[in-house]
């Protein structure tokens, strides 16, 4: 199945085995069945939870093979899988072998477009260590400001799939793709693209750097009008040179600095473009003011000027880039103010699933009680610490990894008071928040920026930061 035959493929009769059940993998499964598709899904777990899902496909006419997702369904001619699943499982070896190729969700979204006959939407597609939901959301509501038909999705708000079948017609999507996705879309053609940034993050799946950020570049390929890099991330303008683009498409720089030509940045507390105008030599386009960003810290300013390079890239007027960012407020659980109590503020970011994320809130306050740890995803911590060290009244420690962070403290400020709190269960969350109000004093932050994922403890980072809320507002109860 080569890329050009998109909207072609016979589905009737095809054997597509689907690998994981789940989120993406029950409505792939359920999408290729109707088209005529022989599916089976195959997958690890043979729980309750996975017998209840298998029963309903298989009261439609789909198979299921529980408890056990390495061995490949004789006559299959395709995997779809879920993203999660790691490239080097069996099932993947067996199908590489076997010369069967293997798509993700997204591959499969991008193949079906315009398979109903609809002129698909281009897709403006984001991705990077962090900020590709902020990033996403601040551009769908610029594309809204500009009178456009769209939505964000990918891991927010709209599934791919719903996207791309469903009845609601879209002029272009605003698109978050994860490095496991990009791994599994080797077809994929964005109009414009955006890597917000790289650093180390999920290298247990990808195996090394080189691999996840090899996925990331991905993105890049085919890119028909912008490839949009970070100018103060040099491995993201790198990609953009190794990218195979369209003959025409240009490389679009953004920075928090003054921009050069073909770049976007800031001059004296406005986002300026100088790379969508008629003269980029001479010209600047006025956009919008950094306070027209919320919040305007640096890591959501440089947000900002990536979904207004993919907005303008799309042909969108300075006045919607002023207006979408006016609209736009952030989701929960980044950097979220919850609650002053005793002259201490209190922060949620427990979205900082990874340091690179939690560098960039542990820069935005000072001084900070730290409540950080949980799964470290193969993550090292000295370079994280080294940073913030200046700036830390005392560090609060939970989670499954964090020796490592302690280990890291002990070797670069060794003098910031610890408190290790051995347990992992969920209550571990209300002594963190009053330990940390112990160590505080008037005038700190207490910042929940973990630097680790959260499922050693909680379901997932949104109950973590709504258990840190919890226990904040329990505190402030206390102490009315
Ligand atoms: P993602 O979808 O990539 O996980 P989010 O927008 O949900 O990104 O933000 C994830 C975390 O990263 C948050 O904790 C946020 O504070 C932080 N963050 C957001 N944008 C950036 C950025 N450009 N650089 C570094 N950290 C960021």
């Amino acid at each position: 199945m080569g890329s050009q035959e998109v909207s072609n493929v016979d589905w009737q009769g095809k054997h597509v085995t689907v690998a994981g059940l789940g989120v993406s993998g029950i409505p792939a499964a359920r999408v290729l069945h109707g088209l005529g598709a022989v599916v089976t899904v195959v997958n690890d777990g043979d729980d309750e939870r996975s017998r209840t899902q298998a029963a309903e496909l298989e009261a439609q006419g789909i198979t299921v093979r529980l408890g056990d997702g390495a061995t490949l369904p004789e006559s299959t001619e395709l995997i779809v899988t879920t993203p999660g699943w790691k490239p080097d499982k069996p099932l993947f070896t067996a199908a590489a072998e076997a010369g069967v190729p293997v798509w993700g969700d997204v591959e499969l979204a991008w193949r079906l477009r315009g398979h109903d006959g609809r002129e698909p939407a281009p897709w403006l597609a984001v991705t990077g260590t962090n900020g590709k939901t902020t990033t996403v959301r601040m551009l769908a509501s610029i594309l809204e400001a500009a009178g456009l038909r769209t939505a964000a999705v990918g891991n927010i708000g709209v599934s791919l799939l719903d996207a791309v079948l469903g009845d609601e017609t879209y002029d272009v999507l605003a698109v978050e793709l994860s490095s496991y996705q990009l791994h599994w879309s080797a077809s994929l053609r964005a109009h414009s693209a955006a890597v917000l940034n790289l650093a180390p993050d999920h290298l247990d799946w990808h195996g090394s750097m080189e691999a996840y950020v090899a996925d990331k570049g991905r993105i890049y390929e085919g890119n028909t009008v912008a490839c949009v890099y970070n100018v103060a991330d040099g491995a993201t303008e790198d990609l953009v040179r190794q990218a195979d683009v369209e003959e025409g498409c240009r490389a679009i720089g953004f920075t928090l600095g003054t921009p050069g030509p073909s770049q976007l940045g800031v001059v004296d507390g406005i986002l300026v473009d100088r790379a969508f105008v008629t003269n980029r030599q001479k010209q600047a386009q006025e956009l919008a003011e950094v306070a027209d960003v919320n919040p305007p810290a640096p890591h959501n300013i440089a947000n900002a000027l990536a979904a207004a390079a993919l907005a303008r890239a799309f042909g969108v007027e300075p006045a919607a880039v002023r207006d979408g960012l006016r609209a736009f407020r952030s989701d929960p659980h980044r950097i979220e103010h919850v609650a002053e109590v005793g002259g201490v503020t209190y922060v949620d970011d427990s979205k900082a699933t990874n340091t690179h994320a939690a560098e960039a809130s542990l820069a935005s306050y000072d001084p900070i009680v730290w409540i950080a740890g949980g799964l470290a995803k193969g993550a090292t911590f000295d370079e994280l610490v080294t940073g913030c060290a200046k700036r830390l009244r005392g560090v609060v420690l939970m989670g499954a990894d964090r020796a490592l962070i302690r280990e890291a403290l002990a070797r670069h400020a060794p003098e910031v008071p610890v408190v290790d709190l051995d347990r992992t269960d969920t209550g571990a969350m209300s002594e963190a928040v009053r330990e940390a109000a112990r160590l505080a004093r008037p005038g700190d932050t207490v910042l929940m920026a973990p630097a680790c994922a959260s499922m050693d403890m909680f379901v997932n980072y949104n109950k973590r930061g709504e258990a840190f809320a919890d226990a904040v507002r329990a505190l402030a109860a206390e102490s009315a």
